[in-house]
């Protein structure tokens, strides 16, 4: 079995532990400027956050093939603060209330220090017949060991201050596996990185445009800027879907380790079938496990799909279980899997590869 390299872990532990909900994502935005202009490769930007780097090709008038994932995350922002010091958020993002009660959480202050805390949770005896079993997020208390509204404010808390669950990062099974938050959708920013590491001196016969949108998820917002900005012929989008394999069910579409997803439906888009086709050769071709995918959630190709006159466009996703929480599992094989059917693509494709699967359908 291969493992990840250190590099790439380390990025999935630094990039996991960063925080940056939907509209305040500059932690993770300021990394990639950093990681691209140490690859000294152009960067292009939209004026809400996102941010791309660009490797020209030699070929003269070359097509545009642009990598997309989204470098935000599900969170909450301040709403109120209680007189007696209790913070209430509201949820930004798609968030089961479930996955709140008693955790530890994290406020961004406005010196971008940090104030921890943890959702009060009540314990069984103290529940009485009319109490509800699920809380809303609104309804939730944030203690953060402080008295009173000033106390809080003094601290550096405002209204819309960005809440994060506080959550480690671990490496579990030897490496397979690794536990935190914000795989969704951080995953893809250890992939840009990799795949521009491993074609540094490779000429492929098209621009290639890799970075990160904001704003996916709460509408895929940055998608629909960015692609306005690169205007790509082709576009592949990273995702980090909900697995459905934790029953042990192998019918269940989106088992963990299963490899990349051949995303044929999902709520913002249906795949071309010939990309879908193209994407199956592809994965068969680096010799990686696949497997079929739909969803009623969406990606950032929702928007990239759409843009202008539309883009052919790919999603490239893998599963993880527990998105959306602060204890997310992902399969280290699968991201490898995805790796690899990624890097083959890119070195099959071309001006008559795009032309053909153009073709293709129509
Ligand atoms: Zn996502």
């Amino acid at each position: 079995m291969t493992y990840l390299t250190k590099r790439e872990l380390s990025w999935f532990k630094t990039l996991s532990e960063k925080n940056a909900i939907s509209g305040q994502e500059n932690e993770i935005s300021s990394f990639l400027k950093s990681e691209f202009e140490y690859r000294q490769l152009p960067i292009v930007t939209d004026r809400l956050g996102s941010i791309f780097a660009v490797k020209k090709s030699r070929t003269p008038d070359p097509i545009k093939v642009m990598i997309m994932g989204h470098m935000d995350e599900i969170g909450f922002v301040v709403s109120k603060i209680e007189s007696n010091g209790m913070v209430r958020i509201l949820p930004i993002g798609g968030i089961n209330p479930l996955t709140l009660t008693s955790q530890r959480m994290r406020i961004k202050t406005i010196q971008k220090t940090y104030v921890y805390g943890a959702i009060d949770a009540t314990p069984p005896h103290l529940l009485g017949s009319g109490t509800p079993a699920i809380p809303r997020v609104q309804d939730v208390y944030l203690d953060v060991g402080l008295s009173s509204k000033e106390a809080v404010e003094q601290a550096g808390v405002r209204i819309g201050s960005m809440v994060t669950f506080d959550a480690a990062f671990h490496v579990l099974n030897n490496g397979q596996r690794i536990i935190g938050k914000a795989f969704d959708n951080r995953y893809s920013i250890v992939m840009g990185l990799t795949v521009l590491d491993a074609l540094k001196n490779v000429d492929l016969p098209f621009d290639l445009y890799v970075g990160a949108s904001v704003q996916e998820e709460i509408g895929l917002r940055g998608a629909q800027t960015m692609t306005h900005v690169i205007q790509p012929d082709f576009a592949i989008v990273l995702d980090c879907s909900p697995a459905r394999d934790s029953s042990g069910n192998k019918d269940e579409l989106g088992q963990l380790g299963g490899g990349v997803l051949l995303r044929y439906m999902d709520r913002s888009m249906v795949a071309r079938p010939s990309l879908l086709a193209y994407q199956e050769k592809m994965a068969k071709k680096a010799k990686v496990p696949y497997q079929y995918f739909d969803s009623p959630g969406g990606t950032d190709a929702g928007a990239v799909h759409k843009s202008a006159d539309g883009v052919m466009t790919l999603t490239h996703c893998i599963v993880a279980r527990s998105i959306h929480s602060p204890s997310t599992i992902l399969d280290t094989q699968d991201f490898l899997s995805s790796k690899k059917t990624l890097l083959t693509l890119l070195k099959d494709f071309s001006a008559k590869r795009f032309e053909q699967l153009q073709r293709e359908d129509r």
